[in-house]
């Protein structure tokens, strides 16, 4: 078929007509102790390297400004002075520490960075859990109400004494948005970002859409479900990430009920599908903390979100935008 052509031509058209260059380039990273991956379709290999460090590095300013366990970090300036005074933040952490208050308030404080009051005394390495007498002395801490923001100043105070704020809950899905807000600047316009049970689809698989699973609860290597999936984000909580079980074979799990102190019960994953992963990764530990019933509510009064929830019996529940009309 080539002999209709000049050579010329046919060479040209082998040249400029593959994806010899143009692919799919993967790279990967640690930060927030959780792997992060990260997939996108870009022509230069060295371009992409160049983008995919710029993802990472915002990665690590996230972690050296929002985590609980970095001395520095701003976060854990609040915790050690925000009783005594007003802390001034930067716009970034506050933006975060506004859209936690809001999903707070959402889910009628499910969701609240303050757990960490009562979670501190938590140590899944150690597995060690709080005395019940503990938790009841720590629990009226755990209530994000004493967490007092102020939009004009960029400040934060604590209304109590002994409160601990803690991302863990949505610091992931922030900076998720933010790496993909890099490969937009840079033109990218069909990437795979994740960071743990956190991830966020920018496009679709050149055509195709995205292929998604989530895991079984309770053999992460099998997968319970598979989604088809583009332009989204999605988040999982589950109460297999961080858990040791306790001496009457309770799982006691890293997701902590504002009402109790303890890990909250009746699920063993949330999933939500969202339009930007700090929505869907607040929203997965606030529906895991509101059960099935309260949180398929709270999710379908939502426009544009949906939730697949994996119950304690392991029984599927579908909020009513992926159910057939
Ligand atoms: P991960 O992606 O790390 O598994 P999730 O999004 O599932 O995290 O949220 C679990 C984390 O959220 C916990 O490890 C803890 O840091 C934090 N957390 C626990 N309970 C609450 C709560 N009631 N509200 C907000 N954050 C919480
Ligand atoms: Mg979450």
């Amino acid at each position: 078929m080539f002999n209709k052509y000049p050579k010329a031509i046919v060479y040209f058209l082998l040249t400029f007509s593959l994806p010899c260059s143009a692919q799919w380039q993967e790279f990967s990273y640690v930060a927030m102790t959780t792997p992060i991956n990260l997939v996108f379709w870009q022509e230069d290999k060295q371009r992409a390297e160049i983008i995919s460090q710029e993802v990472f590095k915002e990665f690590d300013r996230i972690e050296q400004q929002m985590s609980r366990y970095i001395e520095s970090s701003e976060l854990s300036i609040i915790n050690r002075l925000a009783f005594k005074k007003e802390v001034i933040v930067s716009a970034s952490l506050f933006s975060v520490l506004n859209s936690a208050m809001n999903i707070s308030k959402l889910s009628q404080g499910a969701f609240d960075i303050s757990f960490a009051s009562v979670g501190f005394y938590y140590d899944f390495r150690k597995k060690l859990k709080p005395t019940d007498e503990l938790i009841q002395q720590n629990l009226a801490l755990f209530h994000y109400q004493n967490v007092l923001l102020d939009a004009d100043k960029l400040s934060v105070s604590f209304a109590k004494k002994g409160i601990l704020l803690d991302l863990g809950g949505i610091a992931k899905g922030y900076a998720i948005d933010q790496g993909v807000a890099i490969l937009t600047k840079h033109g990218v316009t069909a990437a795979h970002l994740s960071a743990g049970g956190d991830m966020r689809l920018l496009g679709d698989k050149k055509g195709a859409p995205w292929i998604i699973g989530i895991k079984n609860p309770r053999d992460e290597s099998k997968q319970s479900i598979v989604l088809p999936l583009s332009n989204t984000a999605v988040s999982t909580s589950g109460d297999y990430e961080r858990f040791f079980m306790d001496e009457k074979g309770e799982r006691i799990h890293h997701i902590l009920s504002p009402k109790t102190g303890k890990p909250a019960k009746g699920l063993m994953s949330v999933t939500i599908l969202a339009s930007d992963a700090i929505t869907s990764d607040g929203l997965s530990t606030a529906v895991f903390v509101l059960g099935v019933k309260d949180g398929l509510t709270l999710i379908n009064s939502l426009n544009g979100i949906d939730a697949i929830l994996i119950d304690e019996f392991g029984r599927v529940h579908y909020s009513e935008g992926l159910m057939r009309p």
